[in-house]
């Protein structure tokens, strides 16, 4: 096993969950109606090793939608399906240092980076227009669906229409990302903009559990193998861009600080979804709704920092 000594890593998994729970700092997003029912209480984490070894506390099988954390997904079955090239020709790998989802475009006139939301709906019409052209509007989502549903081996992967019904209502923001790089022509030939961003808010209300999406942080600390099924889901070379992006970009504007103190690849959501991956060892995935100033959640923060706080995790701890 990778963790010889699960039962005792666990128990300070656990010590650490306690902590992070009497933390009630932050606030549940409110942009987005839908997203503002969710509870402050709820709080979650589930762990799966590269060989299988599970553990889960909390709120673990309430359901969420993905939002952000969809990003390094759908940027993945890009890179798997295109390549790195074609696919960096329409997205940098910068952090953007600015809000999620500012309004600005990086100096060749691309969106940043593909974890932020103009990125992520530039990859989503990558998707829809470079690999999946002939498909109807259904078929696509059938499309990504499915492969979020052998990343989290087998596990039952739903979609929140309420959610995405309230995002669409109250996209103003992304509208304007959407139609300000269309001025500036970021899309590949035959984009239908407005299918594009019905895509991205699909993609945004997919809905899951902190356990399945455990596997799925699972499946890329172990190289696109997930490690419930052994199914071979993405190449390495795609899983490691994937890593390093999520690395430099995973937190916001807060990734800079993030690399710095934890220092593992990473992807939070304004659901409160808090992704972690721990290369050859172990994904794991926080869930708690409250976030902080710059969009992350407060807990799934906390969590990580206390984490590497107590275990030699972070990238350069072994020097
Ligand atoms: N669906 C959200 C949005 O587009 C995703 C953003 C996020 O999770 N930070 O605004």
């Amino acid at each position: 096993f990778v963790i010889p000594d699960f039962v005792g890593f666990v128990k300070d998994v656990e010590d650490i969950y306690w902590k992070c729970k009497s933390n009630t700092d932050g606030k549940v997003a409110d942009y987005i109606p839908q997203l503002a029912r969710y509870s402050p209480e709820s709080w979650g984490v589930s762990i799966c090793t590269i060989d299988g070894q599970r553990y889960s506390i909390g709120d673990v099988d309430i359901p969420f939608t993905l939002q952000s954390c969809s990003k390094p997904l759908t940027y993945a079955i890009a890179l798997e399906k295109l390549g790195p090239n074609v696919v960096h020709s329409y997205v940098g790998q910068e952090p953007s240092g600015r809000n999620f989802n500012e309004l600005v475009l990086d100096y060749n006139n691309k969106p940043h980076n593909p974890m932020i939301n103009a990125g992520a709906i530039l990859t989503c019409s990558l998707i829809h227009a470079l690999i999946k052209p002939e498909m109807t509007m259904a078929e696509k989502f059938d499309y990504v669906m499915n492969w979020f549903k052998r990343l989290s081996g087998g596990d039952n992967i739903g979609f929140n229409n309420a959610v995405f019904l309230s995002e669409r209502e109250a996209a103003d923001r992304n509208y304007a990302l959407g139609f300000y790089m269309r001025e500036n022509k970021c899309y590949p030939k035959r984009t239908n903009l407005k299918e594009v961003m019905d895509f991205y808010f699909q993609c945004c209300s997919m809905e899951t559990t902190c356990e399945a999406m455990s596997v799925i942080a699972a499946t890329l600390a172990n190289g696109g193998i997930c490690p419930t099924t052994e199914e071979k889901i993405f190449r390495p070379e795609v899983v490691r861009d994937v890593l390093s992006i999520m690395h430099s970009c995973g937190t916001y504007d807060y990734s800079g600080q993030f690399a710095f103190k934890v220092g593992l690849p990473a992807k939070s959501g304004v659901s409160g979804g808090m992704m972690l991956v721990i290369p050859n060892v172990m994904g794991i995935f926080a869930w708690s709704p409250p976030l902080d100033q710059l969009g992350n959640s407060v807990r799934g923060v906390q969590f990580c920092e206390e984490l590497v706080n107590v275990f030699n995790f972070h990238r350069y701890d072994n020097l």
